[in-house]
């Protein structure tokens, strides 16, 4: 097919502004979904994204549509994770296109990660083309919200489409508009074969699947195609293209998305963003902007059952069959038992690997806090990562230490406004700007370091501005900070699940509050337990939990040990979990309650 009839475009979002419900309908007038497929939102796959409204995996459609011009264009949606977290991905899906749909709640307005997106879009070149979604609500505000559209992103609210993706309202002229706004692809169709590689992820029945835009040239069958940064030949084995349907075709040609199969043993030989060309004519030169994508968040996982080792071992093998963006290794602790620490893109990328973890495959899990990771150059001039507390070399080997910063962009109702300032300040936050972007809502980019937002900021935020704030963030670079490692110790044996890298400044009172709050948990023993929290053999803190006279022992803690592991079974909640330490009982709860306090 002629280039000049391709378009490719991504769809960019707030989250529930309405993404997934915009791409079902242009695929619906497209005629892409046949009738018993409509219930369900075919872009969002994973059962956690459903629920969440969130996407994960990026996949792709191809849609015939008739243009105005009475030509039959090829449409190629790319579907982009929305969240920060994913931002590797929604950067690949966007290289892949030459334009957007900014989609916007004409009722909502612009949110924090319609700007996120938008910068992305931006950096990639595209296109936008403002789409106002929710029209068919009494609250819409269409006026309003082409003001913001302009102040804010600088495009001309004039050019702003009006639809009701829900109710299919105004997605011709949606679709007019893609072929009248969106480039078409500018590659040279002659020249050798450059792919770009934008996504892989494994499929039961058809191995691993490679989605690709191919930039220049044509992929054809049986072609052995090189893939640059992973320096390994593969042949094509199978091309095809998502209508949303896999179906086979014969060859993808200039300008075009769609699939590959190349008998690539498992997705981690594929990184994403690489460039695929021909064994036989390969292109001197990659495309831009490859890069790997580094975890940022670490944490540690543990079985809340020790038997279940090799289950959560395998687990995480399977799930990194789709997930090639997590990193895992051993782990042990002497609280917790053997487990594994795990590298993540971001905070929500924890909570999804977590919640797929226990859901797919039924595990217990308890999770340590996360930590993020810190540049710390030793007295002999070496420079380490630390990626987990535990390992923190003693204060006396360390030189300096450095820790990584995000800029955060809040969208913030005036009404809340001063209590998200007080928690921005708690959280050594720098002001960059404040301006109110309507009479009611202000819009905040703050500096902050990353540790500061990486256990319960997103939920400290949501319960002060009762769910009206909106919050997104990116990586800023990493600068030096007076930290210190703040260890816990019961009985004078550190608990290394429980340590905790700090600001000096607060460590005194960090340390305080966790003894406390461990107190209020731990449940009595026969004997007394002291809580210390400590920084290099300081004592900064310490409380005592009593012993139990033994008659009272037998009513709490007595009884036979099978109804105490029924028990524990139904207490999903796993507030009953304990993990002995010692002879100290450990509940899961008093975990997750210290590490909340960050
Ligand atoms: P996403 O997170 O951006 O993918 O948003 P979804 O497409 O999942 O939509 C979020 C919510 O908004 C869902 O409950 C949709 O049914 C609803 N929604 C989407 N489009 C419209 C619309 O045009 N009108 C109304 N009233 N609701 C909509
Ligand atoms: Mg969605």
């Amino acid at each position: 097919s002629n280039q000049n009839f391709i378009r490719n475009f991504s769809i960019i979002a707030h989250i529930d502004h309405g993404k997934s419900t915009l791409a079902d309908a242009l695929m619906r007038v497209c005629g892409a979904l046949e009738q018993r497929h409509e219930k369900e939102q075919f872009l969002d796959t994973m059962d956690i994204e459903r629920e969440r409204g969130i996407t994960i995996k990026a996949q792709t459609v191809r849609l015939s549509f008739r243009a105005k011009d009475g030509n039959l264009y090829q449409l190629n949606l790319m579907d982009t994770p929305g969240h920060v977290d994913f931002s590797y991905e929604v950067s690949r899906s966007l290289a892949a296109c030459e334009g957007s749909l900014l989609v916007v709640d004409a009722s909502q307005g612009v949110e924090a990660q319609t700007l996120a997106n938008v910068y992305k879009a931006i950096e990639h070149n595209h296109t936008l083309i403002p789409v106002l979604n929710k029209m068919d609500l009494p609250s819409a505000d269409p006026e309003n919200i082409k003001t913001q559209i302009q102040n804010l992103i600088g495009l001309s609210g004039d050019d702003a489409l009006e639809v009701s993706a829900k109710k299919g309202t105004g997605i011709e002229a949606v679709l007019q508009s893609i072929v009248d706004r969106l480039p078409s692809p500018q590659g040279d169709a002659t020249a050798c074969l450059k792919a770009l590689l934008v996504d892989s992820w494994y499929d039961a029945y058809l191995g691993v699947i490679l989605l690709v835009r191919v930039v220049d040239g044509i992929i054809t069958q049986k072609m052995k195609i090189f893939m640059m940064a992973a320096n390994a030949v593969y042949t094509v084995e199978q091309i095809g293209i998502f209508t949303p349907y896999p179906t086979p075709v014969n060859h993808l040609a200039c300008g075009e998305v769609g699939y590959i199969i190349a008998n690539v043993k498992t997705v981690r030989d594929c990184h994403i963003g690489d460039t695929l060309t021909e064994e036989q004519r390969p292109a001197t030169e990659a495309l831009p902007g490859f890069k790997p994508c580094t975890p940022v968040v670490f944490c540690s996982l543990f079985p809340t059952e020790a038997g279940d080792f090799d289950r959560l071992r395998e687990s995480l093998a399977k799930l990194h069959l789709n997930d090639a963006s997590f990193s895992y290794e051993m782990d042990t602790s002497n609280a917790l038992g053997f487990g594994f620490r795990l590298g993540l893109l971001g905070l929500l990328h924890l909570e999804v690997v977590q919640e797929r973890l226990e859901r797919e495959f039924d595990l217990d899990l308890i999770i340590t806090a996360p930590s993020v990771v810190y540049k710390i150059q030793l007295q002999n001039g070496t420079w380490i990562d630390l990626h987990n507390p535990a390992d923190m070399p003693t204060p006396n080997e360390i030189h300096s230490m450095l820790e990584p910063w995000i800029k955060a962009t809040l969208l913030v109702p005036d009404l809340y406004v001063g209590a998200v300032l007080t928690l921005l300040v708690e959280r050594r936050g720098i002001q960059d700007s404040l301006e109110y972007i309507t009479p009611t809502r202000a819009l905040m980019v703050y500096r902050m370091p990353l540790n500061e937002v990486a256990f319960d900021f997103y939920d400290t935020l949501k319960s002060l501005t009762r769910g009206h704030a909106s919050f997104d963030y990116d990586m800023d670079g990493y600068e030096e900070g007076e930290l210190v490692l703040l260890s816990i110790l019961l009985n004078g044996e550190p608990i290394h699940a429980l340590a905790s890298v700090v600001p000096q400044m607060r460590a005194y009172e960090k340390g305080r509050a966790i003894c406390e709050k461990l107190k209020g948990i731990l449940p009595r023993q026969l004997f007394p337990i002291a809580i210390q929290a400590a920084v290099g053999g300081k004592i900064l803190a310490r409380e005592t939990v009593s012993a139990l006279r033994k008659n009272v022992t037998a009513k709490c803690y007595g009884g036979d040990i099978t109804r105490k592991r029924k028990l524990l079974e139904k207490q999903k909640e796993g507030k009953k979990r304990m993990r002995k330490f010692g002879n100290i009982e450990i509940p899961q709860k008093a975990f997750i309650e210290v590490l909340k306090l960050g």
